[in-house]
């Protein structure tokens, strides 16, 4: 994740990923469309996203827009029904389930809202877990957890089981989990959702400084006063993006007196 080229920069001058680097992630054409029973929802339609390496996005959007369902299609927990992903160059349609479950362990670092970790391991044990299905050694396991533990500040809790820590000390072991293999790409579905406000603002400061460190981060929030943490922020209504825009530009507007009104207020 803390890759500073991707060396592909000559050929990405098309204009194509707006800037002098590709884009590390592209959607083209994306829809996904769930069947239950006799019912199709169209969870994404035509989504066509990219997002370059280091940036910080956040998406909104109401309940059942279809943010989840992005970010499992962008972590490959699940496949479009229709439409291109390239992943860091490559398409990964074709990919068969081992290879995708690689890509997914190697390159993809996941946090969610309840945390999820697992109740019978051990602080330490949940964070090296990941690099255990590697074949990395003990010693250097044990070296990566204990680093990804010292960038969340919690090394002082490696013997303790997450029913024995706070909501906001579990999310931070679930962030050094999440980093522990060194991600292309950090996704994060309303990290700070179950967390009161003082250890959401912790667990926010601290996305804030991966992403200083160079991290590539995609984050869904309700919450605006963290969506101001990413660089830019993706707006989505009933499966389709009607907005993207750059923070710095909102705050920018704001500061000159102007409101902006989002569109996620203006549709529902
Ligand atoms: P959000 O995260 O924005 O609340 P989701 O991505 O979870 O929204 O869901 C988008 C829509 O797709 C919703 O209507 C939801 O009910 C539907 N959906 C999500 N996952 C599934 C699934 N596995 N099977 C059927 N429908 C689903
Ligand atoms: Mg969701």
């Amino acid at each position: 994740m803390m890759r500073t080229t991707n060396g592909t920069s000559e050929e990405a001058m098309d204009g194509t990923s707006g800037g002098a680097t590709a884009a590390l992630i592209e959607l083209t054409g994306v829809s996904k469309i769930f069947h239950t029973d006799e019912i199709e929802t169209h969870a994404l339609r035509e989504v066509n996203l990219q997002i370059g390496e280091g940036e910080f996005l956040s998406i909104a959007g109401p309940s059942g827009c279809g943010k989840s369902t992005l970010l499992s299609l962008l972590g490959l927990l699940d496949s479009p029904t229709v439409g291109e992903y390239v992943l860091d160059g490559s398409p990964v349609s074709g990919l068969s389930g081992s290879q995708r479950a690689t890509i997914r362990n190697r390159h993809i670092g996941f946090v969610f809202q309840a945390f999820n970790l697992i109740g019978d391991l051990t602080v330490f044990e949940n964070v090296e877990l990941p690099l255990t299905y590697r074949g990395i050694s003990t010693a250097e396991r044990k070296e990566r957890a204990m680093k990804a533990l010292e960038r969340v500040d919690m090394p002082h809790r490696i013997n303790h089981y997450p029913s024995q820590l706070s909501g906001g000390q579990q999310q931070r072991v679930a962030v050094a989990r999440a980093v522990v293999g060194d991600p292309l790409i950090l996704l994060a579905d309303e990290p700070t959702g179950n967390l009161d406000s003082s250890n959401g603002e912790a667990v926010m400061n601290l996305l804030a400084e991966l992403h200083r460190d160079g991290a590539t981060i995609c984050m869904v929030t309700h919450d605006p006063r963290y969506a101001d943490f990413a660089d830019s922020t993706l707006h989505l209504f009933d499966g389709k993006i009607v907005d993207r825009r750059s923070n710095g530009a909102t705050r920018e507007l704001q500061a000159h007196g102007y409101e902006v009104v989002t569109p996620e207020r203006t549709l529902s």
